[in-house]
């Protein structure tokens, strides 16, 4: 078995270009970027942290694994040849636990990162977003760095327009409009968000990839700062940066 480590647009394409009849059923024809050794089952696996997330095609498992050691006894009940954590940047605890799990278990892991965001002149950077929350060059802020770590802005005196998908739960900054909604977000529709609600800040994570920088594109256009905070570290694994990198290391992991 190979199990995905999703939660992210990349994780759920590696799901469709490795589960063949799912590939092959899209696009009308057997998928040929598929190689053959993709005959055993392909399992994704998600957090649960969405009430209605985008599902991968193919089998899905919802929910924790209970740590490094609940995810090694995973790996051996279930026979997985293969882990590609394929989860979202900003995903550490997962990240580490899968690479301790696979060390333990003897069970070759990749990871699948996509590029973070070319950066531009004038972005701040910071280390996390608790320093972000310290040094905010503004006073009505574009906070589109999830709701998990709303809580770090609780004491900020600034306006904020904090995106996401599912609702916050407190503590919250006092002064906040919250907005739910999934991306993906075009440059004339972050313009006009930003226009409408003043927007003098953006603060975001290094998450990268297109489907989320169309506020990067906005954001440069109106002359508003950038607070870019940056990825956390990756353990020593092999890493690649897109689905065929994966797709390539699957092939010879013998998975
Ligand atoms: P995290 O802090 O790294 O992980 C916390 C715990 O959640 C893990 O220890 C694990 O529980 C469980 N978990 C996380 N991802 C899992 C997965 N794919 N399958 C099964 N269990 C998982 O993770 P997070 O930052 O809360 O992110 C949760 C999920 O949302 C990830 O799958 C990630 O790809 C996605 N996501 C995260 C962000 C972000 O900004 N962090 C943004 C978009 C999407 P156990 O220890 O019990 O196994």
């Amino acid at each position: 078995m190979i199990l995905i480590l999703g939660g992210t647009g990349e994780a759920r394409e590696l799901a469709r270009r490795v589960v063949p009849e799912v590939g092959a059923h899209a696009a009308g024809t057997p998928d040929l970027t598929t190689p053959a050794v993709f005959r055993g089952p392909v399992v994704s696996s998600l957090a649960g942290r969405v009430s209605s997330p985008a599902l991968p095609p193919g089998e899905v498992r919802i929910g924790g694994f209970g740590g490094v050691a609940g995810l090694v006894q995973w790996l051996r009940d279930n026979d997985v040849h293969a882990v590609v954590d394929a989860t979202h940047p900003f995903a550490r605890r997962i990240t580490a636990n899968a690479f301790e799990a696979c060390s333990q278990a003897g069970v070759p892991l990749l990871i699948l990162r996509r590029p973070g965001f070319t950066p531009q002149s004038g972005w701040r950077w910071v280390d996390s977003v608790a320093e972000a929350a310290r040094e905010l060059p503004g006073e009505r802020v574009f906070l589109t760095t999830g709701r998990q770590d709303l809580g770090e802005f609780a004491g900020c005196p600034q306006w904020f327009l904090a995106r996401m998908v599912e609702p916050p739960e407190p503590p919250l900054p006092q002064r906040i409009e919250v907005l739910l909604s999934r991306g993906p977000f075009t440059v004339d529709g972050e313009l006009e968000l930003m226009r409408s609600r003043e927007i003098d800040v953006l603060v975001t994570k290094d998450s990268g990839g297109a489907m989320t920088s169309a506020k990067l594109e906005a954001a440069r256009q109106l002359g508003v700062p950038v607070v870019v905070v940056r990825r956390p570290p990756l353990p020593p694994a092999e890493t690649v940066a897109d689905v065929d990198g994966a797709l390539s290391w699957l092939g010879t992991a013998g998975a």
